[in-house]
C-alpha cells in the first residue's frame, strides 16, 4: 500500500491540490512507497497566511506556557523515538539506530528550549541618568520560514522551530521532498501537546514552494540547511527582500591524524565518521590527512580492513552498518566522484562501485570507496561528495595539514587525532573551521552552543540552536524610561548623557 505526504496547515492535515507530486522511495528496496504532494504558490502562500493570522496571539502568549507546550511535545518525542526513527529509516534508508540517535540530538534542542523563559530574559540598567532606567526584551519577529535537507528529517527541523516557537514567532516548515513524512508527524506531535492552530505549518515542496518564502513579505526569517548552491541562493534572494536569513550549506570535513594518535581508535573513529549514513552528513569526515608517511601506510592498513568489512543492507537490521543512499541519481553521482578520482590519479584502494547487494537487487546501494594520494588540486578532494567515499592526503607536518585545510572552500568541521595537548591546542586555534573535535571525528556541538560552520559552509552570521537561535529568533527591543517627579527638569536642547 503507498502513501501519499499531505501538508499540515492551520492544525489540520491538508490533502495537496497542485496535482504536482514526486515518487517517494524505500532506498533500502528501491521500491516506490508513496508520493509527497508538492505546493503551488497558493497552498504554501495558504500556509503563510495560517501563520500570520496565528501570530498576535502566539506572541502575547506568555513565555512559561508557551514552553509547557514543549515540554509536552518532549515527552511525546521520547513516547514516539521508534516510529519516528521508523519513518527515517524508510525514507531515508540510515540505519534505525543512527536514525534514533539523530531524533535524540534533536530532542536535546527541544529540551534547550523549554528554557525559553531563561533565556528570554531581557537586561535592566536602573539609574542610567538621573531618574531614568533602561532595560531591554527580546521580541518575536513574526512568521519565520524553516527548508531543511534529506539528511536529517527529524533532527535538522528540531533544530528550527521549537526554538522560533519559544521565542513567540510562528512557523512554516518546508521540508526536503525526498524523505518528508516526518515533518508532518512532528507537527501532530506539537498538536497533540497543545500548540494552537497555525502555530506551526508544514507545507510539502520543491523550490516552487521555496521560492515564496523566501520573497513573501509576511515571512520575517528564513533558517535554511542544505547545499551549499541553494544555501547561497536561499541567503542572496530572501536577504534582497529583507528577511533575516541563517544558511547552512555542505562541506568536506578533515580529521588530521598525527604520528602520535592511537591509530586503532583513530581508525575506529573515521571509519564511523566517513561511512556511517553512507556519507550522507553535513559533519561526516571526507578528508583524512595523514601526517607523515608511517602514519600515513599504517592507518591505510587499518583502514582497509575496517571498509572492507562494512556491513552494508536495510538499515531496519540490527547487523547493518551502512545503508544505501537516497536515491539512484545519488549513486550515480557518487560513483561518477570515485570515477574522476580515478582520472585524476588518486590510488582507489578500495572499489566499491560495483557492490551489489545479495537480496536487494534494486537498493540504491554503494560499497565503501577509499582513495589514497589524494591531492589538494584535485576535484574529489574539493567539492562535497556525500556519499561512502574517503580521501586520504599525505602531510609533512601539522602545519602543511592546517595550510590545506584553511585553503579549503569548506569550513563546517574538522578533527584532530593525537596524544599531545600541545598539537591540539595548536589545531583547535588555528583551524579556519566552524567546529573543530579534538579526537573526536564529529565534533556536532551540544544544544546549548551554537552549530555552524565557517566560509562556504554557511552564509549568515548566527548559528542554529543554542543562544545564537534566541537571537536569530528574536529582536532586541530598548526603553528608556522616566517617571516625572513634581520637580519640573525643563526643556534641554542637548543630547540626553549621563555626566551632570
Ligand atoms: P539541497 O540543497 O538539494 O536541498 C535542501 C532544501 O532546499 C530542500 O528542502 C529542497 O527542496 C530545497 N531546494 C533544493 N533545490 C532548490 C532550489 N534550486 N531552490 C530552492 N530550494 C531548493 O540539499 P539536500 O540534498 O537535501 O541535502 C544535502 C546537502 O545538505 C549537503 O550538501 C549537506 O552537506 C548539506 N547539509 C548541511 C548541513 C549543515 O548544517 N551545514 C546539515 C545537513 C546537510
Amino acid at each position: 500500500m503507498t502513501y501519499t505526504v499531505p501538508h499540515f496547515i492551520q492544525g489540520k492535515i491538508v490533502q495537496g491540490r497542485s496535482n504536482h507530486t514526486q515518487p517517494l522511495y524505500n532506498p533500502a528496496t528501491g521500491e516506490i512507497i508513496g508520493q509527497v504532494a508538492l505546493a503551488d504558490k497558493q497552498e504554501a502562500t495558504a500556509a503563510i497566511f495560517a501563520a500570520k493570522a496565528a501570530f498576535p496571539s502566539w506572541a502575547a502568549t506568555p513565555a512559561t506556557q508557551r514552553t509547557q507546550i514543549l515540554f509536552k511535545f518532549n515527552h511525546l518525542l521520547h513516547q514516539h523515538l521508534d516510529e519516528l526513527a521508523e519513518l527515517i529509516t524508510r525514507e531515508h534508508g540510515k540505519t534505525l539506530t543512527d536514525a534514533r540517535g539523530s531524533v535524540l540530538r534533536g530532542i536535546e534542542v527541544v529540551e534547550f528550549a523549554c528554557g525559553g523563559p531563561n533565556l528570554l530574559k531581557g537586561a535592566f540598567s536602573d539609574n542610567v541618568s538621573k531618574g531614568i532606567d533602561t532595560y531591554s526584551m527580546r521580541q518575536p519577529l513574526g512568521v519565520c520560514a524553516g527548508i531543511t535537507p534529506f539528511n536529517f528529517p527529524a533532527m535538522i527541523a528540531l533544530w528550527m522551530f521549537p526554538l522560533a516557537i519559544a521565542c513567540g514567532n510562528t512557523f512554516v516548515l518546508k521540508p526536503s521532498e525526498k524523505d518528508p513524512s516526518c515533518s508532518v508527524r512532528l507537527a501532530q506531535l506539537m498538536h497533540e501537546a497543545g500548540l494552537p492552530d497555525g502555530v506551526l505549518n508544514v507545507v510539502q515542496g520543491d523550490k516552487i514552494a521555496v521560492e515564496v518564502l523566501l520573497t513573501h513579505p509576511d515571512i520575517a526569517a528564513v533558517s535554511f540547511v542544505g547545499s551549499t548552491n541553494v544555501a547561497e541562493i536561499v541567503y542572496k534572494t530572501a536577504a534582497a527582500h529583507g528577511k533575516r536569513v541563517q544558511a547552512m550549506g555542505g562541506a568536506k570535513n578533515h580529521a588530521v591524524i598525527m604520528p602520535d594518535a592511537d591509530l586503532e581508535q583513530a581508525a575506529d573513529a573515521i571509519v564511523g565518521a566517513a561511512y556511517g549514513s553512507a556519507g550522507e552528513r553535513c559533519m561526516a569526515i571526507s578528508a583524512v590527512v595523514a601526517v607523515g608517511e608511517s602514519t600515513a601506510n599504517h592507518f591505510i592498513n587499518k583502514l582497509k580492513n575496517r571498509v572492507l568489512d562494512l556491513k552494508i543492507g536495510d538499515g531496519h537490521s540490527p547487523e547493518v552498518e551502512m545503508g544505501p543512499l537516497i536515491t539512484a541519481e545519488h549513486r550515480e553521482r557518487v560513483k561518477s566522484y570515485v570515477d574522476l578520482g580515478v582520472n585524476e590519479g588518486a590510488k582507489l584502494v578500495i572499489d566499491g562501485r560495483d557492490y551489489q547487494h545479495p537480496t536487494l537487487k534494486n537498493g540504491f546501494y554503494l560499497g565503501g570507496c577509499l582513495f589514497d594520494h589524494v591531492a589538494p588540486h584535485m576535484r574529489i578532494y574539493r567539492e562535497e561528495i556525500f556519499g561512502p567515499v574517503l580521501c586520504v592526503l599525505r602531510a609533512p607536518d601539522l602545519e602543511t595539514a592546517l595550510q590545506w585545510i584553511n585553503a579549503h572552500p569548506f569550513g563546517n568541521g574538522t578533527a584532530i587525532f593525537t596524544q599531545s595537548g600541545h598539537s591540539a591546542r595548536e589545531f583547535a586555534t588555528q583551524a579556519q573551521i566552524g567546529m573543530v573535535g579534538i579526537n573526536l571525528p564529529i565534533p556536532v556541538p551540544s544544544a546549548a552552543h551554537s552549530f555552524g560552520g565557517w566560509k562556504l559552509s554557511f552564509f549568515g552570521d548566527t548559528g542554529m540552536y543554542g543562544t545564537d537561535a534566541i537571537h536569530f529568533y528574536t529582536r532586541l527591543k530598548k526603553v528608556l524610561e522616566r517617571w516625572p517627579s513634581a520637580v519640573k527638569v525643563g526643556v534641554d536642547f542637548n543630547i540626553p548623557t549621563a555626566r551632570a
